[in-house]
């Protein structure tokens, strides 16, 4: 089979060619059951064996510790962005910090549930630098402080999470953590919940991971619908109701993909960042010399997994798309509140994939500058 193009789509997203062939040869029958998966009920020995294998490895890959509970929801991050005040807030103070379109949507659905406090944003600077933790206006009392991680529109990344004790904060943190999950560790020491989407680097869209904090659960609002009140779906495995089973095999044998990946001595998620690293360091790098290109995020906070890019004579804007496409560089297109270009560049994009979108570049470069 020819090789498939490379899909910079920024979710749902690629997804590594193994896993798709693995799902592709368990479709009509899951390890000789006669079943796919499918077809399966959700209380069965067999689904429950891959619900089971599949968190403990999230857990091993994640080293997420003992007393957090790993819960796989639905309805996307955009729906916890009501669910997690519902959960946490007491319909009390909490804290919220405005990195860029995805943290902004979270804040202002939280104001339904309870008491938002801006504590920083960068809108003023068009979301392309990270505001100093030092200047974050915490609340004494806030319930937790909800920070995005990576912003997937404005390709800004936290590649450290603040200290809230530090800071004066007794809150615990909330991440969401979607567009980036999985492709370098957590402290956990500094992160109460953190939150995700599956759509980037876990798998199909219609699965959602809350890691949480065993203490946090228990305070949901009164209003808080029983299939989202974390207590109750951590009490039952999540299969308060029927969990998105296919969605979550899939991350399942995503899961056992980045165990298996190897990078010279690191195996793991450790592979996994370094490569994570190289990636963005190899596109990053071309852009910034390349005088036909710009990246207009600050030097720190730059994000590994979405790249928004210029062409600093966007008259060409439709040609590069074009000829990108027809080179086998897909979905390059840049949201439309930003513009331009954007790739992203999960897990299950190769460096040879951002390898032959900088040659693309370059060439591209040349016939138009
Ligand atoms: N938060 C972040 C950081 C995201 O990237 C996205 C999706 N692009 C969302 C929230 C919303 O996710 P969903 O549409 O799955 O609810």
């Amino acid at each position: 089979t020819p090789q498939r193009p490379y899909n910079f789509s920024a979710g749902p997203a690629a997804l590594p060619e193994e896993v798709l062939q693995q799902a592709a040869a368990d479709m009509l029958s899951w390890q000789g059951s006669g079943m796919s998966v499918l077809e399966m009920s959700h209380r069965g020995k067999e689904f429950i064996s891959i619900a089971e294998q599949a968190e403990t490895d999230l857990r091993d890959i994640l080293s997420v510790p003992a007393n957090y509970k790993i819960l796989f929801m639905q309805g996307g991050a955009i729906a916890e962005n009501a669910i997690l005040p519902m959960n946490l807030s007491e319909g009390g103070q909490t804290d919220y910090v405005v990195t860029g379109s995805w943290s902004q949507k979270s804040a202002k659905e939280a104001r339904k549930y309870c008491q938002v406090n801006v504590a920083a944003t960068n809108e003023a600077d068009k979301h392309t630098r990270l505001p100093n933790f030092g200047s974050w206006q915490l609340s004494d009392d806030a319930a937790y402080v909800h920070v995005c991680s990576n912003e997937t529109i404005h390709g800004v990344e936290m590649h450290e999470l603040p200290d809230l004790a530090s800071l004066g904060s007794k809150a615990p943190l909330v991440i969401d953590c979607s567009s980036h999950i999985a492709s370098r560790p957590i402290d956990w020491s500094r992160v109460g919940v953190a939150y995700a989407g599956a759509q980037k680097n876990i798998g199909p869209a219609g699965l959602t991971l809350v890691i949480l904090r065993e203490d946090l659960l228990g305070r949901a609002l009164p209003i808080t619908p029983s299939g989202f009140d974390y207590q109750i779906v951590a009490d039952h495995e999540s299969m308060y109701n029927t969990p998105p089973t296919y969605a979550w095999y899939l991350a399942g044998l995503v899961f056992q993909w980045i165990k298996r990946q190897q990078e010279g001595e690191l195996s793991g998620l450790a592979a996994i960042e370094a490569r994570n690293i190289a990636k963005a360091d190899l596109l990053y790098g071309y852009i910034d010399g390349s005088g036909f290109y710009e990246n207009r995020v600050g030097a720190d906070c730059r994000s590994r997994m979405n790249i928004p890019f210029f062409l600093k004579n966007e008259a060409h804007n439709d040609a590069f798309l074009a000829q990108a496409k027809a080179a086998g560089l897909l979905q390059l297109k840049g949201h439309k509140s930003v513009g331009g270009m954007r790739a992203s560049i999960y897990n299950a994009m190769p460096l040879a994939g951002v390898q032959a979108l900088v040659d693309f570049m370059k060439d591209f470069a040349q016939r138009h500058g």
